[in-house]
């Protein structure tokens, strides 16, 4: 199953020893190859084609049962093992969108970057390295962050997206406008994407009023000119929606759940 076993579950002891245990999957996961990736389309709604896919991270436990990002990010971040967990997780990403563009298959790969990773010393030069590694091109690369990210060091962060970009590496603001910041980083940083949240895709049933937190998004996109992605789109009616209100690309379970790379889809109808 997809969602995976918890390794927190209400049955089990509370505090260190579970802690302890989530510390351990983690550890022995960066040692045995237990990162899994799986793959989620970003569609344009104008063309029906996948224009990129968001890269999601898995834990394979012991049993085999993929474990969810949910269970073992927060604990990885403060540990700082989320580093050497983020690392295998980009050498698989990246070696994949290799075998994409290799099979004439060009598409950009959305790769999630928690705080903690961005604003380690070492990050710069190791996700060049992964790319040069792989082979791929840097404008097919996506970095997504967090707005919590941006008001943490503005200025080292600021240096190393224009490097960044500069290479050719976009950056999308995920949770775009769930956070507490104001919107005037938006023009001190090379932001290339704003993810739209799901909590305002959800309210999206019809009713003309539902919209007007997306509208709102998608309409400064539109007037800084990078691309908006909503994510989280479940119904048809809500792929509608979105596509009337000028959203470059729709993410979510109405086109596909994450899947393995084997199983991705590229083609989609509205
Ligand atoms: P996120 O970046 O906001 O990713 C979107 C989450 O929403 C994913 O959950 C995805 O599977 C889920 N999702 C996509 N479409 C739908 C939909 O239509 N309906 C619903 N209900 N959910 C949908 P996932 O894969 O469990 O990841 C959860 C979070 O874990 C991500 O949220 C991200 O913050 C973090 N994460 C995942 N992979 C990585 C990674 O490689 N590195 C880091 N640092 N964080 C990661
Ligand atoms: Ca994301
Ligand atoms: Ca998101
Ligand atoms: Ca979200």
């Amino acid at each position: 199953a997809l969602g995976g076993v918890c390794f927190f579950s209400e049955e089990m002891e509370s505090g260190f020893t579970s802690r302890r245990l989530c510390f351990t999957r983690i550890k022995s996961a960066i040692a045995n190859q237990g990162v899994v990736v799986l793959y989620q389309p970003q569609i344009n709604p104008v063309s029906g084609d996948v224009e990129a896919v968001e890269a999601l991270m898995r834990l394979r436990d012991d049993d085999g049962q993929l474990v969810s990002p949910v269970q073992f990010i927060g604990l990885a971040e403060e540990t700082r093992l989320i580093i050497p967990l983020g690392e295998q997780m980009i050498r698989i990403a990246l070696d994949q969108l290799g075998r994409w563009c290799d099979d004439g298959l060009h598409i950009r790969m959305c790769i999630n970057i928690s705080p903690v990773q961005f604003l380690d010393a070492h990050f710069l030069a190791a996700i060049l390295k992964a790319i040069e590694a792989c082979g791929v091109d840097p404008k097919l690369v996506e970095l997504e962050v967090t707005e919590s990210l941006m008001m943490k060091h503005l200025d080292s962060v600021r240096s190393d997206m224009q490097k960044l970009r500069a290479l050719g590496v976009s950056i999308s603001i995920d949770d775009f406008g769930t956070g507490f910041s104001s919107l005037s980083y938006l023009r001190e940083l090379p932001v290339d994407v704003l993810k739209i949240d799901k909590a305002f895709v959800d309210p999206l049933r019809g009713d003309p009023s539902d919209d007007v937190l997306v509208r709102t998004v998608a309409t400064l996109a539109k007037s800084i000119g990078v691309l908006s992605v909503a994510e989280g789109v479940e119904t048809e009616e809500q792929a509608r929606h979105l596509k009337d209100l000028g959203v470059s690309l729709l993410q979510g379970y109405h086109f596909s759940r994450p899947v393995p790379a084997d199983q991705l889809n590229t083609r989609y109808s509205l």
